[in-house]
């Protein structure tokens, strides 16, 4: 793969219709989300590990309160 011709196909491609691959940013047709299976898998793993992301703040942030209410008690006398 030369990068010298996708920047030409490029500058030819500007002003057609066109998306951007969400994961990486490439161009892609309009009726793609994705510029191959590679980015949609990794699209998918991305999106699980940022929803377990979450649930682990979820919890850190449960945590941090109800030791906050056990602790503040003791610490304010
Ligand atoms: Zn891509």
């Amino acid at each position: 793969m030369s990068s010298k011709s996708w920047k030409q196909s490029m500058k030819n491609r500007r002003y057609d219709p066109h998306k951007h691959c969400i994961v990486c940013g490439r161009a892609v047709p309009m009726e793609q989300d994705f510029c191959s299976t590679e980015c949609k898998d990794g699209y998918g793993k991305a999106d699980k590990s940022k929803n377990k992301k979450n649930t682990i703040q979820f919890v850190l942030i449960a945590v941090v309160m109800v030791v906050m209410i056990i602790v503040l008690p003791y610490l304010t006398g």
